[in-house]
């Protein structure tokens, strides 16, 4: 019998295959005290694991495919170098000797003494590598306890066009997943401004979020439907409804093949007012499809993917190469790179978690490299080194102050005369944007429009914050809200203080792909867009179809509205009506 649960569907597409259920969480260790003559035993017993936990590093190593980003074969590199570290093996061996307890206990009671040492650093990023260590931890355990290691690092066969079930999946294991082939995946938490979900969107992998309780009814191996699109889970589906969906699946295929279409169609509206459309990236290789798109270059470029996934930051040197490699691909289109956004749901810091309830109020985004100058330094190096070969702007995340702006303005001068000193080109006028994305700053956009040379807003965050809601919280999604009056007066008030200070705004939160919205914003006066690629063509689609003339005095009067739950139906009729 086939059983059907519902989520929220938070990227489009309909995958089919074997459910793949992610085992993890803490591993529960017991003590045992062990009589002297089994004590060389245990210790043969832990580094057996310890050799067969190598081995599964090794075999996942070799079949990483050619192509992959070599940060993910150092990343796999690296915790196969700690399996030799003497801190996590020799003295667990060391300890089932002096306490002749089991394996087990001695793993544990040294991995506690080494999260302790990590927990105490100042350095948040390095506070991170708590968890690398851990995750090796975890991988000896589950060998000790003959669990086969089903994460992210898992058994890249198994993942092969599987649908991947989990509580929840960080944006650095999407990445990894995508890697190994997966379908689909669906998390039981999540919501869909998370950047899990803007992940999926950009990777087009079918995926949904706050499937609640999916563990519990669908079990390894079954076979299973995804539908992105309704956001349902089908396990166990007969041969009528897997037909329904495979006809589903080619439809959808279809529909894409229909806008790719449009791509060569420059976006003008029907008054003939051009618009700009710009494309998100999120990962360096996805700029090949960016590239070939017909987005006029990139207006959010989230750099923090570069830092995942990996043991140590990126260099200077390493940046510059990876922006280089961007500008090049984009053949002189401008190249939007916003520094390090970290924390929050893109973990920077999940050993201070316990103490940091709200991380999306947290030390996050500039904060954070204004705190750490030795993780920001190198990239604005890299930044106005890169601006030397293309047409780079630099965006900076998360200003709630102008204070917070005076301080990167007065690092990128700083920077710029190091350069100078050390004979490195850089753009002497690199333009540099904030984003809009903390209600405080859309109130005193006036104030940031005044130093900066353009602005963006990011509508993720501005209506998390504005509205009070956790964007990766699934059990508030229904109060995310695009449409509510306040959000809208921010975003009509930044548009209007970049307008007064003659600097461009763009919008590049995921309300700029939702073709829903797009007749609205352009009667907001919006007219640069940016978006995940695959949204290109359908906004396009709208954009050309409108007449913004038309358009401007019904949204003016839908702003006056005070009655929130008004405003969707005038936006409907917006869409239907032919403007
Ligand atoms: C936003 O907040 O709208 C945005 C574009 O940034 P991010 O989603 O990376 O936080
Ligand atoms: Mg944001």
């Amino acid at each position: 019998m086939s059983l059907a649960l519902p989520g929220i569907g938070v990227s489009r597409g309909i995958a089919i295959g074997k459910a793949h259920v992610l085992q993890r969480g803490s591993i529960e260790v017991l003590e045992s005290v062990l009589p002297p003559h089994l004590i060389e035993n245990e210790v043969n017993r832990f580094l057996q694991a310890v050799q067969n936990a190598r081995q599964q590093l090794e075999s996942l190593r070799e079949r990483i495919p050619p192509g992959t980003r070599a940060d993910i074969a150092a990343f796999i590199d690296t915790h196969r170098l700690m399996l030799d570290d003497a801190t996590l093996v020799t003295t667990p061996v060391e300890l089932i000797r002096e306490l002749g307890c089991n394996a087990e206990w001695a793993l544990k009671l040294q991995r506690d003494a080494v999260v302790e040492v990590f927990d105490r650093m100042d350095d948040p990023y390095l506070r991170t590598r708590r968890d690398e260590v851990d995750h090796v931890i975890n991988s000896i355990l589950r060998t000790l306890l003959e669990t086969v290691e089903n994460e992210s690092h898992g058994d890249a066969d198994v993942l092969d066009q599987a649908i991947v079930l989990a509580d929840n999946l960080t944006p650095a294991e999407t990445v990894l997943l995508e890697h190994q082939g997966i379908a689909g995946f669906a998390t039981a938490y999540g919501g869909p401004l998370s950047h899990t979900a803007i992940l999926a969107r950009s990777m087009q992998i079918p995926a949904i979020v706050g499937a609640y309780s999916l563990q519990d009814y669908i079990h390894d191996g079954e076979t299973v439907i995804l539908d992105g699109v309704q956001g349902v889970l089908i396990a166990g589906p007969d041969a009528n409804t897997l037909q329904h969906y495979r006809e589903r699946q080619q439809q959808e295929q279809q529909r894409r093949l229909d806008l790719g279409r449009l791509a060569d169609t420059p976006a003008v509206s029907r008054d003939a007012v051009p618009i700009t459309l710009m494309a998100n990236i999120e990962l360096p290789e996805d700029i090949k499809v960016v590239s070939q798109s017909s987005a006029s270059g990139v207006g959010l470029y989230r750099t923090e993917f570069l830092f995942m996934n990996r043991i140590e930051p990126p260099g200077e040197d390493e940046q510059y190469e990876v922006y280089m490699s961007v500008i090049e691909a984009l053949g002189g289109r401008p190249l939007t790179i916003r520094t390090l956004d970290m924390g929050a749901d893109k973990e920077i810091d999940s050993g201070r978690k316990a103490g940091c309830n709200n991380p999306a109020l947290g030390l996050r985004a500039i904060r954070l490299c204004l705190k750490d100058l030795a993780l920001f330094r190198p990239q604005l190096r890299a930044i106005l080194r890169a601006s030397a070969h293309g047409p780079v702007r630099m965006m900076i995340p998360m200003l709630s102050n102008t204070h917070e702006l005076h301080q990167v303005l007065s690092l990128v001068n700083e920077t710029r005369n190091a350069l100078q000193r050390e004979s490195h080109a850089f753009a002497p006028d690199l333009p540099i944007g904030g984003m809009i994305e903390v209600p405080a700053a859309a109130l005193t956009a006036a104030d940031f429009a005044r130093h900066l040379d353009f602005l963006s807003i990011g509508t993720n965050d501005l209506i998390q914050y504005a509205l009070a809601i956790d964007r990766v919280d699934e059990e508030v999604t229904y109060l995310y809200d695009p449409l509510h009056p306040a959000v809208l007066r921010l975003i009509r008030m930044t548009i209007d203080a970049g307008r007064a200070a003659g600097i461009p705004v763009a919008m590049c939160g995921e309300m700029a792909g939702d073709p829903r919205y797009t007749r609205l914003l352009l009667g907001l006066g919006l007219r640069e867009f940016s978006m995940h690629h695959t949204a290109l063509q359908e906004v396009k689609n709208v954009i050309n179809t409108s007449t913004i003339g038309k358009l401007e005095p019904l949204v003016a009067e839908l702003l006056n509205n005070t009655e929130p739950g008004r405003i969707p139906g005038r936006v409907d009729s917006l869409n239907q009506d032919l403007h």
